[in-house]
C-alpha cells in the first residue's frame, strides 16, 4: 500500500474513533438518528413514518429505545407531544430530560415517584447538618480543654 494510502486510513480510522467518543457522550445523537434516517425511538415505537418534523425525533434517537418507551408508559404519548409544543424549542431537551428523569423514578417507585428520592435527600441533608452541629460543638469543647489563648472553631478569638 502507498503511503499516501495509509495516511488516509489512518485518517479516517481517527474520524471513526472521534464519532464514536461523541455519540458515547451523546453529543451527536440527534445528528445520528437523522444521518442514518432511521426513524426516532418514539416513532418506531408508535409504529408510524417519522417525518422531517417529528417532534419527537430531535429528542428520542433510536439508540435510546428505553427513554421513550418509559416517558410514553407514564405520560402518554400525546401528552408528551403537546408539553413539548408548549415549551419555547430551546427549552425542549431539558424538558424531555426531566420527563424522562420522572419517568424512570415512578416506573421504580409507584407509589412516590421523584418525591421519593427528594425525602431521601432530604432525610440526608438534616442527618448531616445535625452531624456537623455535632462536630462543631465537639470542636468548640475541644478548644475549650486546651485553655485560654485558643481560637473558636470557626477561627474567631475569644474572650
Ligand atoms: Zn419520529
Amino acid at each position: 500500500i502507498p503511503k499516501r494510502e495509509t495516511k488516509k486510513i489512518k485518517r479516517f480510522q481517527e474520524d471513526i474513533r472521534d464519532r464514536n467518543f461523541l455519540v458515547n457522550q451523546g453529543i451527536i445523537y440527534t445528528y445520528m438518528s437523522n444521518y442514518t434516517n432511521s426513524p426516532c425511538a418514539a416513532c418506531k415505537f408508535l409504529r408510524r413514518k417519522c417525518t422531517s418534523d417529528c417532534v419527537f425525533a430531535p429528542y428520542f434517537p433510536p439508540e435510546e429505545p428505553t427513554k421513550f418507551a418509559n416517558v410514553h408508559r407514564i405520560f402518554g404519548a400525546s401528552n408528551v407531544s403537546k408539553i413539548l409544543q408548549e415549551v419555547a424549542p430551546h427549552q425542549r431537551e431539558d424538558a424531555v430530560n426531566s420527563l424522562a428523569y420522572e419517568a424512570e423514578a415512578r416506573l421504580k417507585d409507584p407509589v412516590y415517584g421523584c418525591v421519593g428520592a427528594i425525602s431521601v435527600l432530604q432525610r440526608q441533608v438534616l442527618r448531616l447538618q445535625r452531624e456537623l452541629e455535632e462536630t462543631n460543638a465537639d470542636l468548640m469543647r475541644y478548644a475549650g480543654c486546651l485553655g485560654g489563648e485558643t481560637t473558636s472553631a470557626y477561627g474567631g478569638r475569644r474572650g
